[in-house]
């Protein structure tokens, strides 16, 4: 609270390599009402990774949509695959930030240029949401059944990684390595980046209460302009997602991300004419 921190780096959006994780059955329902919102203002930063051509996204991204040709099934392998090929197209950008998010997600740029740029990117920076109260447990496979404790950032509230740190990581993440480090301790790929952070390298993960999933309460998510990302879903039939009253009716807009854009980007074409503003 009160004044906001000193920037010890001054950041651009061209600093930050932005990766947004879908499938091809998602393009449709998902991607396309991110690419209507925060990606429009973003795109040349933004990189879509995804598991099928798509002549239609094709045409609308040319070469911000990556077709990792890993497989399309939601198993550990196939998600761990294209976190690899996210963090090796991030290491041959020379970009100083590396983030990543779900195609269920919002991404804020504004605050989180603003937050980056409270930290340099040489350090070693590994910042997001933890999932759990506690630390998971992992066995290592290679040695004899090692078990070590480790945090990381869920996946489903995106998280960021500085060069610094992301350079440390390449002996367990370039060039296929992560799909490797991630299949020895048989976990999914956003606990495969915590342990090479935390277990590996030793790097605490910084927390920050500014990165949202849809596991937590997204109703209870005040002054929208501050986050860093936000979500939607459903628990038990009912819809989860943050309270912006409009312009859109939650019948035009059931994730509220259009509402929401409206709010940060009220200048968008499609927002001036939105019925309830
Ligand atoms: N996803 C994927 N392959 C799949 C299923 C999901 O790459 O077969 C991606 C999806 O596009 C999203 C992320 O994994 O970016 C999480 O998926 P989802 O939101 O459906 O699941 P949950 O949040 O419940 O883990
Ligand atoms: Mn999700």
């Amino acid at each position: 609270s009160g004044a906001p921190p000193t920037p010890v780096e001054r950041l651009s959006r061209e600093d930050v390599f932005i990766a947004v994780k879908t499938t091809r059955r998602y393009h449709r329902p998902r991607l396309e009402l991110l690419l209507d919102t925060w990606i429009s203002e973003n795109l040349p930063q933004t990189y879509v990774f995804t598991d099928g051509e798509d002549k239609k996204l094709r045409e609308r991204m040319g070469p911000h949509l990556i077709n990792t040709n890993c497989s399309a099934a939601h198993n550990r392998l196939a998600l761990s695959c294209k976190m690899a090929l996210e963090y090796d197209t991030f290491m041959k950008s020379g970009k100083k930030w590396f983030c990543h998010v779900d195609d269920d997600n919002y991404l804020n740029v504004r605050p989180l240029l603003a937050l980056l740029s409270q930290f340099s990117h040489t350090e070693d920076i590994y910042i997001g949401r933890p999932s759990l109260e506690r630390p998971i447990e992992a066995a290592e496979s290679n040695s004899d059944t090692k078990q070590v404790r480790f945090w990381f950032a869920t996946g489903g509230a995106g998280f960021c990684l500085s060069r610094g740190l992301a350079l440390k990581m390449k002996p367990w993440a370039s060039d296929g390595a992560f799909m490797a480090t991630a299949e020895s301790i048989r976990l999914p790929d956003d606990c495969t980046v915590g342990y090479i952070v935390e277990a590996l390298l030793g790097v605490t993960l910084t927390r920050s209460a500014l990165f949202h999933s849809h596991l937590e309460n997204l109703a209870l998510v005040s002054d929208v302009h501050r986050q860093v990302t936000l979500s939607y879903g459903t628990v038990e039939n009912s819809r989860n997602t943050v309270p912006v009253k409009g312009p859109f009716s939650v019948e035009e807009d059931p994730s509220r991300f259009r509402s929401v854009h409206c709010l940060l980007y009220p200048d968008t074409r499609w927002c001036r004419g939105a019925r309830t503003l």
